[in-house]
């Protein structure tokens, strides 16, 4: 990096006790769905953000002892020595490029339930699990020096994997959380009543962890800056905390009290929005100090720095969205940026067990099965028509363009972006348009890409193109006739016209006192809810899941979603499904009893289930007898997103650039690896 770059400082190293950081892009501790469950997938992708230039990448949260057992949730594990070259391959994929490797030592007390390892948890006190319905078991002082050993033990187990930062976890609501907490903690000894006895736990597991390793690794401590809750820790004890214990750890990596605004999606946190709870932290602890922010900006990234909030900028979900970020800034590639949008498909992934994937890095999870690089592609020929610049069109050209077809993309409408341009302008959705932006961003750069808009092709338009390949990615709309989870037949008690969240994004304006029937789940109903009510209409939301936007449950935002719904005037209605509509009012069916409830309702959103937009595809194979046995000849007419299969748009670019990769090659042959578990020689 060039001295008189103005990012400069942003690649200084910086030495965090016995190590040293070569630049400050910390990859903080996220989850991944990986853990102990997929080790090789986990080495890869760590690996690869190493690359991208992070100069430290940390692990997910890694249990130190089988009383700590986050199933069904894929954790990473040193609970003996049997998890160490799990770990180390983790650590190797990372040195591999310069970076230094963190561990984030978990213990979660009676926040978890056990229930793979069925050891009953242990807490300070005896606690429900978060959602099973079990209680930990209240822990005595043999439990507290088991405790100790088994955090020495780990620290050790991690050293000897070769991670350089060590982390003692004491937020979020785990073990030594309730150790901090005046109303969890009930004890009467050492460990009880004042904070300097709440505290000791950590304070002990802090020297400890230095004492056992501190000579080569650096310890870190993960910690909430605003406390947990004045029942709990309020905002001041934090801060006697940090004044107590500050100089006992390296490194302070800091979070905020509430998980759901520290995960926060961009429906409802910005960028760099703890900034002012951060920063006195490295004043009271004279230690260096690291935080997230959603931070994609260099410009945010830099005031950080300059400002003396942070000494290492730290991200999970910017690194998700793009591992190469800070080569890009480095390189003075800006625009290349693949900007995080805050949608928390990430996390939600997490959350059912699988694999992280990413809305805008198609190649995120995929490093080691399916060997997918960010940053390149194979070089191919020949050329290729798209037939919609939605998400699934815009990632398909991209990458086919990358990898030197002659690329020709064409859309119906004025603007490219299909879903991702009406959703955009939704409530909270804004930041969603970086899915478009940074794609035609790459696009506007590559002579081997026309984009011609304003254009609905027919059959005879994509014949007499001769291309190739051509990809259809003609998008679905949402279904009218309230077709879906509940309904598997169209409701025939619909009486007049019915609206959908499309008609809504048009521009309708529904009249009198409106019902939104959701039976998606996700944002859809919500948002168009929300929209609606703001522009002033009598809104009810019906929803035939217990909650509204039951499924956002996974990407942190069911909570919020429900408060602002119902601070926007809005009347919920759950577990009913609409029974029948006349124009005038609507009447419900209980899903549990089915009894009835009408309500006045002079316009109806649907917002149930799409249909693929495939006529064009169909079509073609029907009209062109070389195609029509399409199975066996995959490469001419291919549908690719929404067309293919109505999902989330992260499933959208998956799908454009799992096409636009294997184009030419081995299309539909390349049998994915299998990562997993094996059985080997030794039994710990
Ligand atoms: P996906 O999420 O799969 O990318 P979208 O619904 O976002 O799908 O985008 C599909 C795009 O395809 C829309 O912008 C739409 O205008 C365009 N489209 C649909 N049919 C045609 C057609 N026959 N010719 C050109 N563009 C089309
Ligand atoms: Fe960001 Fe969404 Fe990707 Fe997560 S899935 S990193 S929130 S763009």
């Amino acid at each position: 990096m060039p001295q008189e770059s103005r990012y400069a400082p942003l690649f200084a190293p910086l030495k965090i006790g016995p190590v040293t950081a070569p630049n400050r892009f910390y990859q903080v501790p996220h989850c991944t769905g990986m853990g102990y469950a997929l080790p090789r997938t986990l080495a890869a992708m760590r690996g690869i953000k190493a690359e991208g230039g992070w100069g430290v990448v940390c692990t997910e949260y890694c249990s130190i002892h089988p009383s700590s057992d986050d199933a069904p949730f894929p954790f990473a594990s040193l609970w003996d020595d049997g998890d160490i070259a799990n770990l180390a391959a983790v650590a190797d994929a990372v040195h591999a490029h310069g970076a230094l490797a963190g561990v984030e030592l978990w213990h979660g007390g009676s926040y978890i339930g056990n229930l793979a390892t069925r050891v009953p948890a242990i807490g300070v006190r005896s606690m429900p699990a978060r959602e099973d319905p079990v209680q930990s078991r209240r822990m005595d002082r043999g439990d507290i020096r088991r405790l100790r050993q088994w955090h020495r033990q780990a620290a050790l187990r991690a050293r000897a994997a070769g991670f350089d930062i060590i982390y003692v976890y004491a937020t979020h609501g785990y073990l030594l959380s309730e150790f901090l907490s005046r109303s969890a903690n009930e004890r009467t000894d050492e460990y009880g009543g004042s904070l300097e006895n709440r505290s000791r736990l950590y304070r002990e597991l802090l020297e400890e962890t230095r004492d056992a390793v501190g000579d080569r690794c650096a310890v870190a401590t993960r910690f909430s800056a605003t406390g947990h809750g004045d029942e709990h820790l309020s905002a001041a004890e934090a801060e006697e905390v940090l004044g107590t214990l500050g100089p006992l750890p390296d490194l302070w990596d800091i979070v905020v009290e509430d998980y759901a605004e520290e995960m926060g999606s961009s429906r409802f946190v910005q960028e760099a929005a703890f900034e002012s709870r951060v920063r006195r932290v490295r004043e009271l602890t004279g230690r260096p100090v690291v935080s997230v922010g959603r931070f994609t900006s260099p410009d945010t990234m830099l005031r950080q720095l300059k400002g003396g909030v942070l000494d290492l900028i730290g991200a999970a979900r910017p690194s998700i969205a793009d591992p190469f970020l800070p080569t890009k800034i480095r390189e003075g590639r800006i625009e290349d940026i693949r900007e995080c949008i805050g949608c928390n498909i990430c996390y939600a992934h997490n959350f059912r067990g699988v694999a992280l994937r990413c809305t805008q890095n198609p190649t995120m999870g995929e490093e080691w099965r399916s060997g997918w690089h960010p940053e390149r592609v194979p070089a191919g020929r020949g050329s290729v028509l798209i037939v919609g610049a939605g998400p699934a069109g815009l990632e398909a050209a991209t990458t086919l363009g990358k990898r030197g077809l002659t690329v020709t993309l064409a859309d119906a409408e004025e603007a490219p972006g299909g879903r991702v341009t009406r959703e955009s302008r939704l409530p909270g959705l804004a930041e969603w348009a970086r899915v478009r932006d940074y794609r035609t961003g790459q696009l506007s750069r590559m002579d081997n890409v026309s984009i011609y808009l304003g254009n609905r092709l027919t059959v005879a338009d994509v014949r007499e193109f001769a291309a190739d390949h051509v990809l259809i990615a003609t998008g679905a709309h949402w279904r009218r006739s309230g077709v879906g989870r509940s309904h598997a037949v169209p409701i025939a008690t619909l009486q007049g016209a019915v609206l959908t969240p499309d008609d809504i994004m048009a521009g309708a304006q529904p009249r009198g006192a409106v019902t939104v029937f959701d039976d998606d789940h996700y944002y859809m109903g919500p948002v168009i809810a929300l929209q609606l009510a703001r522009a002033g209409g009598r809104v009810r939301y019906v929803t035939s899941e217990g909650t509204a936007g039951a499924w956002s449950a996974y990407t942190a935002e069911q909570y919020r979603t429900q408060r602002q719904l119902l601070e926007a005037g809005v009347e919920i209605i759950v577990n009913h499904v609409v029974a029948a509509y006349d124009q005038a009012s609507v009447t419900l069916a209980c899903v549990y009893t089915g009894r009835h409830q009408v309500h006045d309702a002079e316009s109806l959103v649907l917002v149930t289930s799409r249909e693929p937009d495939d006529t064009l595809y169909r079509d073609l194979l029907a009209t062109d007898t070389e195609a029509a046995d399409a199975e066996q000849q995959p490469s001419r007419y291919l549908r690719i997103g929404d067309c293919l299969q109505p999902a989330i748009i992260a499933a959208a670019v998956y799908s454009g650039h799992k096409v636009a990769r294997e184009l030419g090659g081995l299309l539909h042959a390349l049998p994915q690896a299998r990562d997993r578990v094996e059985i080997g020689p030794q039994r710990y």
